[in-house]
């Protein structure tokens, strides 16, 4: 049977040390902060914000929501971060994506302090990280790396094979996965002969935005299985594909007219020996791993 790498118990984990952390710097007289901003109003954008808001608030950060309208400007953006990293009570800011089409994220996100860029999306940040120097790791890849780690997942000489190479996930988790000595194969869409190259993976990583997409003949069997992929599916066709007979998906698809599933097809986590679920396996460690930087945000300015 493969075992079920549960990120909500390791979320959990990760957020009750950060909330220990918060108390002892509190004791100091620190309380670490976090800005999001949020443009416009995209449902799931309003969702992932509320979520993190939400959980400052539950481990004792500080927040500040601020929600420009979707005609701003990227100079008033740009007017926006500069006050942000102005302000001594802001260790985190966050820019959530993505912004209206007038605003030039690019240079937004170079104009965030990279000391208090908790997305770790800044050069400067991805510099350091390639380098192997601290500094702030994407909150998605740095949640990969504990769900292997904590589930004592080997990694060290382990065969890694990444599929994607987005600047949020496939680089940067490519690049945590070889500081851990792992053997790393990023993949993309102009890869030849993928399914031979994901059928060598010992831990296969899938970021690709596509449902189901690894199909068991693209896996080895006992292979660990990273399932990066959130995707809707909303008709009755694409449910049937994938959860056909599953009643309690059935009873979800019933209810909200949609259900998630992955990059990887369900089918393929029976042949793996161990699996992140989805959902429930690594996107609830992407908030978990953002409240980490912002202390660690928090922690690095003051020479903590
Ligand atoms: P991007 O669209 O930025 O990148 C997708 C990558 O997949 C690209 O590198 C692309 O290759 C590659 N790809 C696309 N089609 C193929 C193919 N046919 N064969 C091989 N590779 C292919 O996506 P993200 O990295 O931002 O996100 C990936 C997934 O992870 C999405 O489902 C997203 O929703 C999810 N996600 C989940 C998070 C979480 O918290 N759990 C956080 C962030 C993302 P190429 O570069 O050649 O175009």
């Amino acid at each position: 049977m493969p075992k079920i790498l549960d990120g909500a118990a390791i979320a959990a984990a990760i957020k009750q040390e950060v909330a220990e952390e918060v108390r002892a710097l509190a004791a100091c007289g620190v309380r670490p902060g976090l800005a999001a901003v949020l443009v416009g109003s995209v449902a799931a954008s309003e969702i992932y914000v509320r979520n993190k808001v939400q959980a400052c608030a539950e481990l004792g950060l500080s927040s500040d929501l601020i929600a420009p309208p979707d005609t701003v400007t990227t100079a008033e953006m740009l007017s926006l971060v500069a006050q942000l990293n102005a302000r001594d009570d802001v260790d985190g800011i966050l820019i959530q994506l993505p912004l209206p089409a007038q605003v030039d994220s690019k240079a937004l996100l170079d104009a965030v302090d990279p000391a208090k860029d908790v997305d770790g999306f800044h050069p400067v940040n991805a510099g350091r990280l390639l380098a192997g120097r601290p500094g702030l790791v994407p909150c998605t890849p740095a949640g990969i790396i504990e769900i292997l780690k904590r589930s004592h997942i080997p990694i060290a000489g382990q065969h890694a094979v990444v599929v994607g190479r987005s600047d949020i996930v496939g680089k940067p988790v490519a690049m945590l996965l070889l500081h851990q000595n792992a053997t790393v194969t990023i993949c993309h869409s102009k890869t030849r002969d993928l399914p031979a190259i994901t059928r060598q993976a010992d831990i296969l990583v899938a970021a690709i935005g596509r449902p189901g997409f690894i199909t068991p003949d693209m896996v080895k069997p006992g292979a660990t299985l990273v399932d990066v992929g959130i995707n809707r599916l909303t008709t009755r066709e694409e449910f049937d594909r994938f959860f056909k007979g599953d009643a309690k998906r059935e009873a979800t698809f019933a209810k909200r007219g949609s259900v998630i599933v992955g990059d990887i097809d369900p089918k393929a986590f029976e042949l793996s020996g161990a699996y992140t679920p989805v959902p429930g396996g690594v996107g609830l460690l992407t908030i978990a791993m953002l409240m980490a930087n912002t202390v660690r945000a928090a922690k690095l300015r003051r020479g903590l």
